[in-house]
This record gives C-alpha cells, structure tokens and sequence, in this order.
C-alpha cells in the first residue's frame, strides 16, 4: 500500500494481475514465462490465488515463492482459512514470510457443500475477518492484508447492505485493502464505493476486472458471480458473438470504457482477472494506452481526476 500511495501522490494509475495454480507441470512453467513477459508491462503486484485441496495449495506456495524471489515479482498471496487445517495456514503464512511476500489477499474461501455438518475448522475461523485477526496477531505489521469486496451482492448473500456491514468488520480487524469480485456495471459499482465510503470504510478499494475473451466466457462469468451486464455491453456484443476475435476487439473497448470511467471517479488501481492469459489484459491496457514503450519506458501515466472522492 506504500507503492499505491506513492503512485497516487504521482497521479498515476496503477494496475495488478491476478494469476491462478495451472493443473499440470508444464502449465506451471508456460505461466512463469507468461509472467515474466507481464512483468515488463509493470503491474504494481500480482497474485496467486489459493488453490483449494492439498497439491493446489502447496502449488500456491511454490508460486508465490518463484514470483517474488526468482522473478522479483511484488507478490500477494490468497489464503482461505474455513477449508482447512490450521496448520496448513500456519506452514503457508510461514513460507510467504520467508519468502518475502508481505500481501496477503484474506478469505473465508467456500463453505463445505454439507452445511448442516458444518463446524468452524479448528482455530476458530469462521469469516475472513478471523483469518485478518489472526494474521495481525502473528504477524504485526509485516503483512498488508487485502479483502474481497462485493459491489453486486456474493453467492451466499445478496444483501448489498449488510456485506458492506461485514466488510467494515473486516477492515476493523486489520485489512489494508480491499479487492472486488468482477463486474460490469460501473455506476452500481460507484454507488457501493459510496456506501462503503459512508460507513466508515477508508482503505483503498481495487476494483477487479474481466477481459472479455468469448462471448460464451462473458455470459457465463457473468451468471456465475449474478453480476448486472448493462443493455449497451449486451447490444455491442450479441450481434457479433460467433466471431471471437470481433468479441475481444470490441470488448477491449468497452472494458477500457469501464476502467476510464473508474478511473474519472477517483479509482487509482485496476486488478486485471487474468485467467492465466496474456492477450485480453494486455489488449486493454494497450487500448488505455498505459503500458511502457520504447519511447517512454516508464509506465505511462493515466490522468485521473479524483471527482468522487472515491479513493
Ligand atoms: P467473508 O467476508 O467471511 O464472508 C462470507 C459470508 O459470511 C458472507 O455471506 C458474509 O455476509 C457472511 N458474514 C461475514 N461476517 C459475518 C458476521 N459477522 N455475521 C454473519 N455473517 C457474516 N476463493 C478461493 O478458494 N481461493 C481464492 O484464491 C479466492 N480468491 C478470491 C478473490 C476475490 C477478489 C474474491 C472476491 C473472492 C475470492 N475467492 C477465492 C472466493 C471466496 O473465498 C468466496 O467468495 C467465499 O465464499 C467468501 O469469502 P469472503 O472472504 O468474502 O468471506
């Protein structure tokens, strides 16, 4: 969060990827390369998010280890606390400490499937904010503790109102930041950012984005998480949806439409979803005309003007 505020007294907007543990050996090391390609196209932080179950998560470790020490990637690490072992969190938080990440994205992670049976895993860990409270007590300050944010209500409860309840709860337990579930639907975003602002929440909050790859893949997404897909996305795309590429060119445009109109009302960092994949991210940041080139090497900057007081 120092980098943030230190880009932001600079007036620049900033931007992260989010990368997930791939299934098989060669996955792992076609994804290194990808990042390390990314990596020139100066995202602030990356992520590795918590592969459930016992090799993906020792996957996540090991990404989170390569990133930041091989690659000198700034590294943030997911962790959910509600599916397993306290142990397993402990070896995890112990090996992101040595290996010098010091992000870590806070999750409750999904509940089991038999909710009748379900009990707190031992430790006590409930809600995300346990796994906050916890890691601020073992660890000080070491750590910056990011969130997950729902603009648009999660799976479990679409009470808008009442997770910004439970969100300030998290940051009352010590998170620094704060990242979104995707969306499409900036205004409905803003309006949440305002609410959040209202009670009290002050943290940055990173909006998480979704390039637009199939038409099929954008639908689909957007059912999943029941986020609102405005009538102009769905008039410039269903008419071209048999044509993948005409799908990505278009929607590289309307994602960097959303990010400008994030960034005019005062949002300082954009987290792309990657999907593990280079083109999309990259079509829309060269669409934001913010990635170095040989003339300026530096990121450029992407002026914003902080109308909102959102961030
Ligand atoms: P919480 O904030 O604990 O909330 C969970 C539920 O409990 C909500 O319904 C909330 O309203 C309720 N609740 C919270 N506090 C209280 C309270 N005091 N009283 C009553 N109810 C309460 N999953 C993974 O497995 N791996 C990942 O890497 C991963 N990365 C993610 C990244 C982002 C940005 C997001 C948005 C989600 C990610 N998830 C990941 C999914 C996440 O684990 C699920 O969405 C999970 O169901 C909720 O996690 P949470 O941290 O938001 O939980």
């Amino acid at each position: 969060s120092q980098k943030l505020a230190q880009a932001r007294s600079e007036g620049k907007t900033t931007f992260s990827f989010e990368f997930f543990p791939p299934k098989t050996a060669q996955g792992v090391q076609n994804l290194y390369d990808r990042m390390d390609r990314m990596h020139g196209y100066g995202p602030q932080f990356i992520d590795v998010t918590w592969g459930a179950g016992g090799t993906l998560s020792q996957l996540t470790c090991e990404m989170v280890k390569v990133a930041q020490s091989v690659y000198g990637l700034e590294t943030c690490m997911h962790l959910t606390c509600t599916d397993m072992e306290k142990s397993k969190l402990d070896e995890a938080l112990k090996d992101a400490y040595q290996a010098g990440c010091t992000n870590i994205l806070a999750l409750r992670g999904d509940p089991p499937r038999e909710k009748e049976k379900w009990e707190a895993t031992s430790g006590g860990f409930r809600y995300a904010k346990d796994l906050v409270k916890y890691i601020r007590e073992k660890y000080g300050n070491h750590f910056d503790i990011g969130v997950a944010g729902y603009s648009e209500g999660c799976d479990d409860n679409p009470d808008v109102d009442q997770l910004v309840d439970h969100l300030k709860e998290k940051v009352d337990a010590g998170a620094t930041f704060i990242v979104t579930q995707m969306f499409y639907d900036v205004d409905l975003f803003i309006q949440w950012v305002g609410k959040c602002r209202a009670k009290g929440i002050e943290i940055p909050i990173i909006p998480g984005i979704m390039p637009i790859s199939t038409y099929a893949a954008f639908l689909r997404r957007a059912n999943w998480m029941k986020v609102n897909v405005p009538p102009k996305w769905t008039k410039a795309l269903e008419p071209i949806k048999n044509d993948d590429a005409a799908v990505r060119d278009v929607g590289q445009v309307l994602v960097a439409e959303m990010c400008r109109k994030l960034v005019d009302a005062g949002i300082t960092h954009l987290h792309f979803y990657t999907m593990n994949l280079e083109k999309g991210t990259r079509m829309v940041l060269e669409e934001l005309d913010i990635l170095p080139d040989a003339e300026s090497p530096q990121q450029k900057p992407l002026p914003w003007r902080p109308s909102l007081g959102l961030n």
